[in-house]
């Protein structure tokens, strides 16, 4: 899916001493590692630029510069690096001390404001899985604190700090880059108006947008999320995706039959998944008496889809039977 052929791709820097944990992030999110490999990984020693768009809707890169790299040497042009950067990751490890992370922080922050100050700049604190609920919740206020001082201290007052709690051990990575790149789709207040207007309509009672190489949802409708439903969702993508992959007809991937996963679980509820682009695919959690109206959902999703299709600007055209399919 190509978000208007006009637009810039939108990158994003993941920062942060070395060991803090960004490759191991980098690989979980977009290479589907699981977390115990990471133990494995070489250290990062350069600039890496990992450019996931070609397997996902999300049209960025992934810049892991090792916490050794001096960037204010004169050889990284670093304003060319971060005029053309949309978000800036700073992974802080919370199992280790983290006044060094800080002051690397604050320098990073400040240079990258001052090169370009509509870069959204997101903390992750990372590694909490090691940390008990309390102490978690200290840390964060500990170094939100601490980093906020500082730049006010510098005079930096308009500069804003998002920070997040993460681990590559639950689905906590995934919700903090789930926000992260919803802050970097200009269209995402009407995707959730339409997933809004979507799930009233159709007795659904929450729904996600996922990009599913990654599963970061793009968008949700506007009540709660809840991390217990979202991980279901995660999990019955994961579900989907082996299945595919073990036992998918190649030739099906290629066609125009949309991909759809039902699941049903022992509350009652019901997981429905339905494929909306290429990349994007819809998974919604609804009661089993709702389901009954199955022909009702479906025509919505099929609204949802060409309001979607339409959003995001992807060239279509229109079949006998009124689907839409995308091209390219
Ligand atoms: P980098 O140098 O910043 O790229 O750091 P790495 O990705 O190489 O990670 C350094 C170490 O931290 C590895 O041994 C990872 O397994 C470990 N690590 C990364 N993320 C987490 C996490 O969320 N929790 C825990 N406990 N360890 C992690």
């Amino acid at each position: 899916v190509a978000v208007s052929s006009g637009d810039v791709k939108p990158r994003i820097l993941i920062m942060g001493l070395r060991r803090s944990g960004k490759s191991s992030i980098q690989k979980v999110v977009f290479h589907k590692m699981s977390p115990n490999e990471t133990l494995f990984l070489e250290s990062t020693a350069k600039i890496s630029k990992d450019d996931v768009s070609n397997n996902s809707f999300i049209n960025f890169q992934i810049w892991d510069i090792p916490g050794q790299i001096d960037l204010f040497e004169p050889t990284y042009d670093l304003g060319m690096i971060l005029s053309g950067t949309g978000a800036l990751i700073f992974v802080v490890d919370a199992q280790d001390d983290y006044m060094e992370a800080l002051t690397c922080l604050h320098r990073i922050v400040s240079k990258a404001y001052s090169v370009n100050p509509h870069i959204r700049f997101e903390i992750f604190i990372h590694k909490v899985d090691g940390l008990s609920d309390d102490h978690k919740i200290e840390t964060q206020r500990d170094i939100s604190q601490r980093a906020n001082e500082e730049l006010h201290e510098s005079g930096l007052n308009d500069l804003h700090l998002s920070f997040y709690l993460t681990s590559i051990y639950d689905h906590s990575i995934f919700e903090a880059f789930s926000k992260v790149v919803q802050k970097l789709i200009p269209q995402l207040s009407t995707l959730e108006n339409l997933l809004s207007i979507f799930v009233q309509n159709s007795g659904v009672e929450k729904t996600f947008l996922f990009d599913i190489t990654s599963k970061i949802y793009v968008a949700t409708d506007g009540s709660p999320v809840d991390m217990q439903s979202y991980e279901l969702c995660c999990e019955m993508i994961d579900v989907m995706m082996d299945m595919t992959c073990i036992y998918g007809d190649e030739s099906e991937s290629t066609s125009e039959q949309d991909s759809t996963c039902i699941i049903r679980l022992n509350n009652s509820s019901i997981l429905y998944l339905r494929e909306i682009t290429r990349f994007l695919v819809l998974v919604c959690i609804l009661r089993d008496e709702a389901f009954t109206k199955r022909g009702i959902i479906n025509y919505n999703i099929l609204c949802l889809q060409n309001a979607i299709h339409s959003v995001f600007d992807v060239r279509r055209t229109a079949k006998l039977n009124g689907q839409l399919p995308i091209e390219g």
